[in-house]
């Protein structure tokens, strides 16, 4: 009897070996090519459930894979501890952030540890410490150097009762004040602004580089660029020295059918335009759309409406007055902050037009148009109709013709629009790295000196939210001397995004602890860029986005020397349970540590791989745990249990016969393609991340080497071999393991330091045999296919026989061709 299977210390015991032994520890002096295996860090909110094991476990196997390739594989891990979701849970609970933090994250490395991953600890970056944040803010003052930094002004939530400003969480009820329930006003507050639009168009653009395609149509989207004409409307207005109105669009053919303008409620020239006896409803018109959020106003499920402030623009094209509406779903900060209207060939336009009664004037002719009223908006291109000299032009031809008119008289010009904004960084927030920056009266914004940094982010500050940043109340902070000209001045109060602080972790890790830069450029040429980069798609803009600008920021000031951060990504699905995704109102999120110490780590990491393919996620299911967790038993008294050869050996053999000997011979060859065809199939699902099938394939394999045991078909050795195989191929998934069981047969510690098994594609070939088709028992043609061929392919096969077909036709089957392996007789009549 073989000692039992005892997860829980074998775990134990590797994971603490292996630290002694820093295994996994990696260095930049290997004299093997380098892989970066990054995994996104976790952010601190508290506890790990299952779905961040579906993010970190598939990755390290894929991590220790390439190590066993030879690889010098970098595998490191993090926290991402800034930011709202920790303070805001370290608010509901009353104790500090830090605190908070800090404690979560020793819980949640204490977590990631049971997973038995590759993690080179020595590496660990915790972005909100000031070790960290300190390079954080000495990214900004480079950003700032570069003039890719900038203040502006952008909105926030105000309180016009308790005149202050508010954190989104303290607008309440769809938008009024938590505190005094007076409805919430937007209002423009100078903040912070990273100039990502320079990058706009380098940052649509993905070559050489190995991405999903819908993240990388997501990033288009998002920089949102369209080719237009930027069209002006004259402008003639008692009070405003504005002469025009310009307006962005793509269909400069549709300009004749103009019937209105509108404008962002926010625009500028609002005040001055609206007349007197409109201006009441504007200004209630213009209050009910500040209490809107933009995602409200974009939304296309709600009715759009707007209101007509009194004044026109003159469309130059016809010479026609078009009055001028303002309309909550037009914002200022997209293109010009005004549109020219065409219902006719616009939906929202035309909704908008039936709705105020608009004119609705159709330019372009739908097909077959009998030349009445339209049904609905006609959006499509045609021939232009209405328009003067533009007449009967297809609408392609229409815009260049348009455009080129418009050039001629000095109205309008080719023009590139983009829905990409710049990224505001600023947070009137506790929990941040602070930005240094300080306003002197005399000398106005003076960025920190390099030798200043860090600017500590006080422990003693209020961190409750007040919407204003919290900073603003902590005196010792607020006041400091100019670094310019040493008089009084004060500190910038407001924190940076969090984003800031994932855009640039992933450098961190090729040189942790490094006191005197935020990085060691010899060491970082050296890991970057990252190999395989995985995490979850809702990424696909913020993180993956701000992250490349951050490279090619830095690439331009000469401080790195590659364009792109990631190489390769692969976004893994979702885990749900119970058909839902988990959460914690849900109630239905499932905890990894019961099940790790109940089964051990290599049980879970192996059932969150077969649960499905990896990028599809999976429902998690207990019975399905324990079926991954039998299978690794099974695999434990497979190598254990003592193999004996139940054929007598081949020198015995030979004097026994010559047909024995074939028996052995037939046996080893079927054991050695089977093994040669796992490591193919293994390496090859492992290299696409295809956990699942790679899982089925060891399955498989196990299931085989079982019947061989019972059979005691092989000899000893070819025996032994074979286990190494399914060991070494396996060790990735179960490392734990698969070290113990390594060592109880005798191998040299440790596993994970041997290298990849290779195949030998001869002997992976699948042997062939000759399939008989017979027709009413009658020998009719022969085919050569794989001896692994199920005999349910077999009719399918035999139909390809050209001969095979002019024997069945016309005739009729009396009963299902019977399949035996190696022949298929058809009954027919
Ligand atoms: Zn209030
Ligand atoms: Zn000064």
């Amino acid at each position: 009897m073989v000692a039992r299977y005892n997860p829980q210390q074998i775990d134990q015991k590797w994971q603490q070996k292996w630290a002694e032994d820093r295994l996994y520890e990696v260095t930049e002096d290997s004299p093997k090519p380098k892989y970066y295996a990054l995994t996104m860090f976790a952010y601190t909110s508290g506890d790990f459930h299952i779905g961040h094991w579906y993010a970190m476990a598939p990755p390290d196997v894929q991590a220790r894979f390439k190590r066993m390739q030879g690889y010098n594989v970098l595998h490191p891990m993090g926290f991402d501890a800034f930011g709202l979701p920790a303070e805001n849970a370290a608010i509901k609970r009353g104790i500090h952030p830090y605190t908070w933090t800090m404690q979560n994250i020793d819980n949640m490395r204490r977590q990631l540890k049971s997973i038995g991953a590759i993690y080179d600890w020595s590496r660990e970056v915790i972005t909100c410490l000031p070790e960290y944040y300190k390079w954080t803010q000495w990214f900004f003052l480079k950003l700032y150097q570069h003039d890719l930094a900038y203040r502006g002004k952008a909105p926030v939530n105000w309180c016009p009762q308790c005149q202050t400003v508010l954190a989104n969480e303290q607008v309440i009820g769809g938008g009024f004040c938590e505190r005094c329930g007076t409805a919430v006003t937007r209002r423009d507050l100078e903040q912070w602004f990273f100039r990502i639009t320079r990058y706009a168009d380098e940052l649509m653009q993905h070559e050489g580089i190995d991405w999903p395609e819908r993240i990388k149509i997501m990033q288009k989207n998002w920089v949102g660029k369209s080719y237009g004409t930027e069209i002006s409307f004259a402008l003639d207005h008692p009070g405003a020295d504005e002469r025009e109105i310009r307006v962005f669009t793509t269909r400069p053919d549709t300009t004749f059918g103009v019937t209105f303008m509108v404008l962002a409620p926010e625009h500028p020239l609002v005040a001055k335009l609206t007349s007197p006896e409109r201006r009441a409803e504007v200004e209630a018109y213009i209050a009910k759309s500040q209490r809107q959020s933009e995602i409200e106003r974009l939304s296309t499920e709600r009715e759009k409406d707007g209101v007509f402030i009194g004044a026109y623009v003159t469309n130059r094209l016809n010479g026609e007055k078009v009055p001028i509406w303002i309309a909550d779903y037009v914002l200022l900060g997209y293109g010009t902050g005004a549109v020219m209207a065409v219902p006719a060939h616009d939906e929202r336009d035309f909704a908008f037009a039936r709705k105020y009664n608009l004119p609705i004037r159709v330019v372009i002719a739908p097909p077959c148009w009998p030349g009445g009223e339209l049904e609905e908006a006609y959006i499509d291109e045609g021939v232009i109709v209405n328009s003067g000299q533009f007449d009967d032009l297809p609408s392609q031809q229409g815009i260049e013709a348009v455009t080129q008119y418009l050039e001629e008289k000095g109205w309008g010009r080719w023009a590139v629009s983009y829905k990409l904004r710049d990224w505001l960084i600023s947070r009137q927030r506790y929990w941040g790295a602070p930005i240094p920056i300080v306003y002197c009266p005399d000398c106005g914004t003076v960025p920190v000196p390099e030798e200043d940094l860090p600017v500590l982010l006080p422990e003693d500050a209020e961190f409750r939210p007040t919407g204003e940043s919290p900073l603003k109340y902590n005196q010792k902070f607020v006041n400091t001397s100019c670094p310019r000209c040493r008089g009084p001045a004060k500190r910038e109060t407001d924190t940076m995004d969090t984003f800031m602080c994932s855009s640039w972790y992933f450098l961190r890790y090729t040189c942790p602890g490094l006191s005197t830069a935020a990085f060691d450029a010899q060491k970082l040429n050296y890991w970057m860029p990252v190999d395989l980069y995985t995490g979850g798609a809702e990424h696909a803009v913020m993180h993956l986005f701000y992250a490349r600008f951050f490279i090619k920021a830095l690439r331009d000031m000469g401080l790195v020397n590659f364009d792109e951060p990631f190489k390769r990504l692969f976004n893994q699905g979702i885990i749900v349970a119970e058909k839902q995704k988990m959460s914690k109102s849900r109630g239905n999120v499932i905890t990894p540590d019961a099940y790790v110490s109940e089964l051990g780590a290599d049980a879970v990491r192996a059932y969150l791989m077969f649960i499905g393919p990896w990028e599809q996620g999976g429902e998690w299911d207990d019975s399905g745990l324990s079926g991954l967790s039998r299978w690794l038993n099974r695999v434990w008294r497979l190598v254990l249990e003592k193999y004996e050869q139940k054929i007598p050996d081949l020198v015995l053999r030979r004097m026994a016969g010559e047909q024995a000997d074939k028996e052995i011979e037939k046996a080893q060859r079927a054991l050695s393609r089977l093994s040669h065809q796992t490591i193919r199939k293994v390496t090859q699902d492992l290299e696409r991340m295809r956990l699942n099938t790679m899982l089925a394939a060891l399955m498989e394999f196990t299931n085989y080497l079982t019947k061989v045991k019972e059979a005691g078909s092989v000899t000893l050795p070819v025996w032994q071999k074979s286990i190494d195989t399914l060991l070494l191929l396996l060790a990735p998934t179960a490392p734990h393991l698969t070290e113990e069981l390594w060592q109880r047969t005798g191998r040299d510690y440790s596993i994970h330091n041997q290298p990849w098994p290779s195949w030998d594609e001869e002997l992976a070939q699948d042997e062939e045999i000759t399939l008989v088709i017979q027709v009413n028992g009658k020998l009719r043609d022969r085919k050569t296919i794989p001896a692994s061929t199920p005999t349910s392919e077999y009719v399918e096969l035999a139909m390809e026989s050209e001969r095979i077909l002019a024997y069945l036709k016309g005739r009729e089957n009396v009963r299902p061709p019977i399949c035996v392996p190696g022949t298929v007789n058809f009954v027919v009549r």
